[in-house]
């Protein structure tokens, strides 16, 4: 899953003192950004597999620190407990316990989609995933609609401030779109460098985005 998972960051900007945008659209890809990073030293492990049917054709063959559910628990925590030390004083639980809850989610989205590669615990056990990256008719109008829902609650949320509060969503909704049509369609990297460097990339700029969005609506 790659734009469904801000679909919680969008909307949980209705909750009163929650964190900005930006830390919310890093904080549900917290865990890939962790798997893209480990991944290129080689400390967790994909391999191109082009046989594989639909979206997504790697294997994702070892991911115990990021993707297990013990691993992204403590991600979640870890994430939640610094929101809580960084922000100001009346604003850290609301801020930590949403940090957290948005990290995890994560693992949750990702479980619908990924094919067999999520453990609980350790890579000795059977791992889990409804596969739907093998089914694209399903897949697309989930991923959409899940971004599509969160992008509406957080404009009944928020209000814009000035004319570019007006587009501003809008031009952030293109990019998403693109972005996924890009995961979607364009082939996909082969070699650790590009692949890291490429998921990296994106996840910033769009957490670029929402900084920039945030600012434009109040
Ligand atoms: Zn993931």
């Amino acid at each position: 899953m790659f734009v469904g998972h801000y679909a919680p960051a969008l909307a949980l900007k209705a909750i009163r003192k929650s964190p900005s945008l930006a830390a919310g659209f890093l904080a549900v890809q917290l865990i890939d950004i962790g798997f893209f990073s480990l991944s290129y030293f080689g400390i967790e492990k994909w391999r191109p597999n082009p046989v594989l049917p639909g979206f997504n054709p790697v294997d994702l063959y070892f991911m115990p620190y990021t993707h297990s559910f013990i691993g992204a628990t403590a991600w979640a925590a870890a994430a939640g407990v610094a929101t809580a030390l960084l922000t100001p004083k009346g604003r850290k639980q609301t801020g930590g316990l949403i940090i957290g809850v948005l990290v995890l989610s994560h693992w949750f989205l990702d479980l619908i989609v990924h094919r067999h590669d999520l453990a609980i615990f350790s890579d000795a056990e059977q791992k889990l995933g409804y596969g739907l990256w093998d089914q694209p008719l399903l897949v697309m109008p989930l991923e959409l609609g899940l971004l599509l829902a969160g992008f509406s609650v957080y404009l009944a949320v928020t209000r814009a401030r000035g004319a570019v509060g007006g587009i501003a969503p809008w031009i952030v909704l293109t990019a998403l779109f693109v972005v996924q049509g890009i995961n979607w369609f364009a082939p996909h990297a082969t070699d650790p460098t590009t692949f890291s460097a490429m998921g990296l990339a994106a996840y910033f700029s769009m957490a670029g985005l929402a900084f920039w969005l945030d600012r434009t609506r109040t």
